[in-house]
């Protein structure tokens, strides 16, 4: 399994800027064979030490500035390797290192250590039913008014600035962590933090078996208008996730029917 929910690290995203400018102490990256050297080769230029790492057929760099970091978190997430077989507060403790060293909000980690060990792992995630991890991670961080920056549910755009799931969509934490991180992105390249803005400034629904698509509301933000399955990696699940949610009514808590849950990032 990924430290906290973690997505693969887009190679070149806003972490890498935030990881080069100092407001990441280190990073975990998973990356293709193919990735991987030119990868290195840039971090390396950028002043990181590396670590390499395998898992499940990936490759998984950790790079930090400082050696020692990047070698605690290789050694720990070997150790998150034994998986369902780690005791469960050995587990919660080894999260909460893997966070304080990539720099995350200990509240964030401490949530997702908490939902990981009520889902009882790998094990009975797989044999019964359960909404997907990423969907109930959007249930328990919901909120009237959440943070664009803290959008990381990626619908339809590989745009995040952070890489972890928050324990709120209005986490203080979490924001003062992604503003940094846009604060670096903007140091390099100020209309790309724009683009990364404008698609994270966007309504998203999330179906509990992990399907999302854009959606735009209406003026009290209460009704779905409109529904976009994702350009890129559309499958038909995401053109029938769109299509059912058209018109369809959203309630206060965000739920559209018992199984979508609408984010709305797009709340100005
Ligand atoms: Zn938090």
């Amino acid at each position: 399994m990924q430290p906290h929910g973690q997505r693969a690290a887009e190679p070149g995203g806003a972490e890498l800027d935030a990881l080069v400018f100092g407001v990441k102490p280190a990073l975990r990256l998973v990356l293709s064979h193919a990735e991987l050297a030119r990868m290195e080769a840039r971090l390396r230029d950028a002043g990181m030490h590396l670590v390499r790492a395998r898992r499940n057929g990936r490759h998984v760099l950790y790079a930090s500035r400082d050696a020692s970091r990047a070698e605690e978190l290789a050694r720990l997430e070997a150790r998150l390797a034994l998986d369902g077989f780690l005791p469960r507060a050995l587990f919660v403790d080894t999260q909460l290192a893997i966070g304080a060293l990539l720099g995350y909000p200990p509240c964030c980690v401490r949530a997702f250590a908490s939902r990981y060990v009520r889902r009882g792992g790998v094990v009975r995630r797989t044999i019964f039913r359960r909404p997907r991890p990423d969907y109930t991670a959007a249930r328990e961080a919901w909120v009237a008014r959440p943070r664009p920056r803290l959008n990381q549910l990626r619908a339809g755009t590989h745009a995040a600035l952070i890489s972890f799931e928050p324990c709120s969509f209005e986490c203080a934490a979490a924001t003062a962590l992604a503003d940094a991180i846009a604060g670096a992105v903007r140091e390099k390249d100020a209309p790309r933090l724009a683009r990364i803005d404008a698609l994270l400034a966007r309504a998203v629904a999330i179906a509990r078996d992990d399907v999302r698509v854009v959606v735009e509301l209406d003026a009290e933000r209460t009704r779905i208008v409109a529904a976009t399955p994702p350009s890129r990696d559309a499958r038909p699940a995401h053109a029938a996730l769109a299509e059912r949610l058209q018109g369809a009514q959203i309630g206060p808590d965000g739920a559209v029917g018992d199984d979508v849950l609408v984010v709305d990032f797009g709340r100005t």
